[in-house]
C-alpha cells in the first residue's frame, strides 16, 4: 500500500509518528500535520484535544450548523465523514515541491480550493496549524449550502510558522515551531501554489483565500485577482452580505444609496471590501468613485481616518476626507452625524448607548449594523438597539441574537450577515460554468440577488436576510445569476452556453441521496438480438 491509502488503513496508520523520510516514501506527506510526534505524546494529544483552538472553531461551525435545515445538516455529516476533518498542509519548507504534495491527495478533478495560512483565524488572531479547521469548515459549506460535491473540494493549510507564543511552547502543537517566515520566501510559496493548483486542477480551479491577516490579504487578492480565479472571502464574501443588508434596508428607508452617509467603526479587511462594494453601488446610481467615497467615513484604532493624519496606508488614504481629527467613535458619530455606523473592528460595545441614541435622533431610521464576531465582539446587542431606537433601528449583526419583544408588544427577528449566504452559492455558479477570474461585479450582483429575495413579511419583523433555513435555495439561485453573469459578460469557458441556467445549475449540484450503482446496461430490440 501507498500513499492515501495507509493514512485510512488502523493497521498501518502511525499518524504524526511517520518520520518526513517515510512521508516522503510512501507518497503521504502533506496527508498528516507537519510536525513529529511519537505515540505516547500522540495518545496524550488526544487526551488534552479537547482544550485546543481546534475546538473552539469546531463549536462555532456547530453553532451556526444548528440553525441549519435538516438537508444541510446531513450534507454537513457527508461531508465530514469524506473529509475526516483533514486537508493538505503544505509548509514553506515545501517549496520547490508542491506539485508533488499535490499528487498525495486521493482526489485528481478538484475545483475548489480554501486555503489559509492561519493568521487571523476569525476574532481568536494567529492559529498556525490549527487553523486547517476553516477550510475544512468552509469547504463542508460549500457541499452542505451550495452544492459543490465534496470529492472535488480540497481543504489547505500553508504553514510559514506562528508568531503565537503560546503555539510555540506547546509540546502538543501540531504545526512548525518557529516565527512565521515573511517577506520573499512567503511570496514564493503563495506563487508556487497558485501555479501548481492551475497546472494541475486548470486554470478555472477556484482558489478562495480565507484568514490571512490584513496587508497579505490586500496585496496577494490585488496580485492575483486578475489572473486566477480567486477571491478573498473576509474582504468580498463579506462586502457581498453586508451590502445586500444595505440593499435590504433601503426598501425600508424607501430612498436611495446616495442619500446615506456611512461610518464605519474599523479600517481592515471588512470595512474596506463593504466600502468598495458601496461605491461600486453608489457609482450604478450615478456618482464619481470620488463622490462616493465622500459619503463614507471610517475610525481605525487612531482615530476618524482623515486627510494629513499618520498611520494611512493606500487603502486607508482612499476615505480620508479634509476634517479635524476626532479621537472617539462617539465625537465622530455626533459631528458627522451618519444614516449607517457599520462596525467591523471586534471592539465589542463600541456602539454605546450615547451613540444608539444619537442615531434615533438624527434619522427616522437608522441603519445599525453590529458585525464584529463572536457574539462577545459584537458592537451592540440586537436588544439594545431595538429597546434604545425603540424598534425603528435598522439591525444586522455578525453573530447570532435571538428575537427581541419590545414592552409594547412588537417582536423583532434581527438578520445575521453571515457570508454563508454568498460564497458557497457563488463558488457553485462560478465552478458550474468554468469562469476563469471573479470580476468583483459578481459580488455586486449576489448582493443584490440575496437583499431581492427578503419579503416584505421578512422586513417588517426586522429581518433583512432571507431566513438561514433557506439557505440551499438562496444559495442555487445566486448561482444561477452567476452564471447568467458571466455568458452575458463572455467570462464563461463551459460551451455550449447551456440555454437553461437553472437546469444546468441543478445537474452539477450534489445531493445526498445515494447513486445507483446499476452499470450501464441496457436492451436491444427483441428481433435484432433474440439468439437463433
Ligand atoms: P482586520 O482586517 O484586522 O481589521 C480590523 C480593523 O479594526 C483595523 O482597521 C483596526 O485598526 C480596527 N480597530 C482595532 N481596534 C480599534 C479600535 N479600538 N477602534 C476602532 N477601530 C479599531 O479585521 P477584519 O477582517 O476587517 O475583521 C474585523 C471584524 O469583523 C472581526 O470581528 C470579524 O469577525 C468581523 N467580520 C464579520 C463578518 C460578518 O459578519 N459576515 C465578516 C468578516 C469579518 P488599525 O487599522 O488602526 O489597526
Ligand atoms: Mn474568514
Amino acid at each position: 500500500k501507498r500513499g492515501y491509502d495507509i493514512t485510512r488503513n488502523p493497521y498501518l496508520n502511525k499518524g504524526m509518528a511517520f518520520t518526513l523520510e517515510e512521508r516522503l516514501q510512501l507518497g503521504i506527506h502533506g496527508l498528516i500535520p507537519p510536525c513529529f510526534l511519537s505515540q505516547d505524546v500522540q495518545v496524550l494529544r488526544v487526551m488534552k484535544s479537547y482544550e485546543t483552538p481546534l475546538f473552539e472553531i469546531k463549536t462555532l461551525q456547530i453553532q451556526t450548523f444548528h440553525q441549519c435545515s435538516l438537508l444541510v445538516k446531513i450534507l454537513f455529516c457527508v461531508f465530514l465523514l469524506l473529509h475526516l476533518l483533514l486537508g493538505l498542509f503544505i509548509t514553506i519548507h515545501d517549496r520547490g515541491h508542491i506539485a508533488t504534495m499535490l499528487n498525495s491527495w486521493p482526489e485528481d478533478d478538484i475545483k475548489a480550493i480554501v486555503v489559509t495560512d492561519g493568521e487571523r483565524i476569525l476574532g481568536l488572531g494567529d492559529l498556525g496549524s490549527y487553523g486547517m479547521g476553516i477550510p475544512v469548515g468552509k469547504l463542508a459549506l460549500y457541499t452542505a449550502c451550495g452544492g459543490v460535491p465534496p470529492q472535488q473540494c480540497l481543504p489547505v493549510l500553508l504553514d510559514v510558522g506562528t508568531d503565537n507564543q503560546a503555539l510555540l511552547d506547546d509540546p502538543l502543537y501540531i504545526g512548525l515551531k518557529h516565527k512565521r517566515i515573511r517577506g520573499k520566501e512567503y511570496d514564493e510559496l503563495i506563487e508556487e501554489f497558485m501555479q501548481a493548483v492551475t497546472d494541475k486542477y486548470g486554470m478555472s480551479c477556484l482558489i478562495q483565500f480565507e484568514d490571512f491577516a490584513n496587508s497579505n490579504a490586500f496585496r496577494i487578492l490585488n496580485k492575483y485577482r486578475n489572473r486566477y480565479c480567486t477571491f478573498n472571502d473576509d474582504i468580498q464574501g463579506t462586502a457581498s452580505v453586508a451590502v445586500a443588508g444595505i440593499f435590504a434596508a433601503l426598501r425600508i428607508t424607501k430612498d436611495k444609496l446616495l442619500n446615506h452617509t456611512f461610518v464605519f467603526q474599523g479600517a481592515g479587511e471588512a470595512a474596506m471590501g463593504i466600502a468598495h462594494l458601496l461605491m461600486m453601488a453608489m457609482a450604478k446610481e450615478g456618482v464619481s468613485r470620488e463622490d462616493a467615497a465622500k459619503r463614507i467615513w471610517m475610525v481605525d484604532s487612531k482615530g476618524l481616518i482623515v486627510k494629513g493624519r499618520g498611520n494611512l496606508n493606500h487603502e486607508k488614504a482612499e476615505f480620508a476626507h479634509d476634517h479635524p481629527h476626532l479621537k472617539t467613535l462617539e465625537e465622530v458619530v455626533e459631528t458627522i452625524k451618519p444614516t449607517a455606523i457599520i462596525g467591523v473592528a471586534a471592539i465589542g460595545g463600541a456602539f454605546t448607548e450615547k451613540i444608539i441614541k444619537d442615531m434615533v435622533s438624527f434619522n427616522e431610521r437608522p441603519i445599525i449594523f453590529a458585525l464584529s464576531n463572536p457574539t462577545s465582539k459584537a458592537e451592540c446587542t440586537a436588544e439594545q438597539c431595538y429597546k434604545l431606537t425603540e424598534g425603528r433601528g435598522i439591525f444586522a449583526s455578525g453573530s447570532p441574537f435571538d428575537k427581541v419583544t419590545l414592552a409594547d408588544g412588537r417582536t423583532f427577528f434581527p438578520g445575521q450577515g453571515n457570508n454563508a449566504y454568498v460564497f458557497p452559492g457563488v463558488a457553485l455558479g462560478v465552478i458550474s460554468c468554468g469562469v476563469r477570474h471573479i470580476p468583483e461585479e459578481i459580488f455586486l450582483t449576489t448582493a443584490e440577488a440575496i437583499a431581492g429575495m427578503v419579503t416584505e413579511e421578512n422586513l417588517a419583523e426586522g429581518r433583512l436576510y432571507p431566513p438561514l433555513s433557506t439557505i440551499r435555495e438562496v444559495s442555487f439561485k445566486i448561482a444561477v445569476q452567476v452564471v447568467n453573469y458571466a455568458y452575458k459578460h463572455n467570462i464563461a469557458s463551459v460551451y455550449p452556453e447551456p440555454k437553461d441556467k437553472e437546469a444546468f445549475v441543478l445537474s452539477q449540484s450534489y445531493s445526498p441521496d445515494y447513486d445507483s450503482f446499476t452499470l450501464d446496461t441496457y436492451s436491444w430490440p427483441l428481433a435484432v438480438s433474440a439468439v437463433l
